[in-house]
């Protein structure tokens, strides 16, 4: 099928590659005309991991095109896909001005019916207002066409998106019009064939799905962290007491880690705006309000250990930081951990040494060159003249790390574990300090 795809971010070039690689003529617009170029060249300007080969050889072989412009891409599409990003505005509702700027541009454009398909987090409602914002567009000009819009949000997770969107848990539609729903069976059917994974619904309930799926785990998140900072103050280990309650199949395994807060580009803004779209209509969403509430005070954790254990003051101490990307397998920075932690000791004087396998250019180009920030090549590196080592992002290639090798390298032998990564007696073991979160001891 001959689809465009509005926006070439983790969503949208994820999904613009996957249905090209699936057969479908693919052309992805954005207004950023540095990345269309930097992708018509063959570079990936995201760290994804198994995007690269499938863009470029889809790109190669004329499956999947990138542009600016607008107008050809309307005209090229059977299905429209809108992908642009959706942040907070200043109260945390989230901002819709890339969405609508989008719907416009569609309907400046649009002269045959066309399926609009919203994959972007927009809060329930918008479906109407992008439907307004393209009739509003084609009655300027004259034009009398025929469109629908239809709500399917996007479920893949960053570091995983590729194996996300090739086998997806579901495939929620949110549509009114069978003649939509159809097109978009057909365009999902190769991801379907092992079962049907589609959930067709009414809009307003596939807009809602959305936040509801995100606030759900961010809310398993600052539960555990809760059980964790009540565990350190109890003396009690939270991860003998996670293993005790996943065994539990209503509670199960899954995503139940405690840690020094989520970040990222979506449980943030998406508790938020769900909170306020609450608000708006009158009701009190308490637990949203908690959640993010233990979630804003769980990021600064790691700090308060450190200056606890410096007795308050880290002026001119230097501190190694392993990780920056908000979890493992990204490069993406956006709400991360690490940014509250590294921001918290520049301001009490101290310098950061850190090191991140993919994020180390995305941290450069969010702070740029500063003297209490050093980029390094690895972890060990990291540690050269270092007081502490605090741990951030649970990469896997933080795992087993030679503590002889740090006890050596640090001046103060103490690890800040952000993520849980060790077993504290295996540390203490080899001579170290061991802090994590909920681990049974406060510093
Ligand atoms: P992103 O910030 O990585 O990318 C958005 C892209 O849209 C940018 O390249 C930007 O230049 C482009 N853009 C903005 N206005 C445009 C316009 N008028 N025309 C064409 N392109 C335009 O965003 P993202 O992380 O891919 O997220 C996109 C949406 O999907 C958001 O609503 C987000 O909440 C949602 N989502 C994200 C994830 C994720 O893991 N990142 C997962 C599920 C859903």
């Amino acid at each position: 099928m001959k689809v465009t795809i509005f926006g070439t971010g983790y969503v949208g070039l994820v999904t613009g590659a996957c249905l090209a690689e699936m057969g479908n003529h693919v052309v992805c617009v954005d207004i950023d005309e540095s990345k269309v170029e930097r992708l018509k060249r063959g570079e990936i300007p995201i760290f994804e991991p198994g995007l690269e080969p499938i863009v470029r050889r889809n790109h190669a072989n004329g499956q999947l095109e990138f542009t600016t412009e607008a107008s050809a891409a309307v005209a090229h599409a059977q299905i429209i896909f809108i992908a642009v990003g959706t942040p907070p505005d200043e109260d945390g509702s989230a901002d819709l001005k890339y969405v609508l700027g989008v719907a416009q541009s569609i309907g400046r454009h649009l002269d045959r019916y066309t399926v609009i398909v919203n994959k972007s987090t927009v809060p329930v409602g918008t479906a109407d207002r992008v439907h307004k914002a393209v009739a509003s567009e084609l009655s300027a000009r004259g034009a009398q066409v025929e469109f629908d819009v239809v709500s399917n949000p996007e479920f893949l997770k960053e570091g995983d998106a590729v194996e996300d969107c090739l086998r997806p848990d579901r495939l929620v539609i949110g549509s009114s019009s069978e003649r939509a729903t159809g097109m978009l069976r057909k365009l999902y059917a190769p991801f379907n064939r092992n079962h049907d994974r589609t959930v067709v619904m009414d809009v307003r309930s596939a807009e809602l799905t959305k936040y509801a799926a995100n606030a759900m785990l961010a809310t398993k998140i600052s539960f555990m962290n809760e059980i964790a900072n009540i565990a350190e103050l109890v003396g009690a280990d939270i991860e003998l007491v996670r293993q005790g309650i996943g065994s539990d199949p209503r509670i199960g395994y899954h995503f139940i880690y405690p840690g020094a807060g989520y970040g990222g580009s979506c449980f943030p803004k998406d508790v938020q705006a769900l909170e306020r779209t609450a608000r708006g209509v009158g009701y009190p969403a308490r637990l949203l309000g908690a959640v993010e509430a233990v979630n804003h005070d769980q990021k600064t954790k790691l700090f308060d250990f450190i200056s606890h254990y410096f007795n308050g003051d880290v002026r001119g101490r230097t501190i190694a930081l392993w990780g920056l990307a908000f979890k493992p397998n990204t490069d993406d920075m956006r709400e991360a951990s690490s940014r509250r932690l590294m921001e918290a000791l520049w301001e009490a004087g101290a310098t950061v040494r850190a090191y991140d396998p993919q994020a180390r250019h995305e941290t450069h180009r969010v702070y740029g060159d500063r003297n209490d920030l050093v980029l390094c090549d690895s972890a060990y590196q990291a540690l050269d003249g270092a007081d502490a080592l605090a741990i951030i992002t649970e990469w896997k290639a933080f795992r087993s790390p030679d503590f002889a090798r740090i006890r050596a390298a640090l001046k103060e032998p103490v690890i800040f574990d952000g993520r849980n990564l060790y077993e504290p007696a295996v540390v203490e073991e080899a001579g170290l300090a061991y802090y994590g979160i909920g681990r049974g001891r406060s510093v």
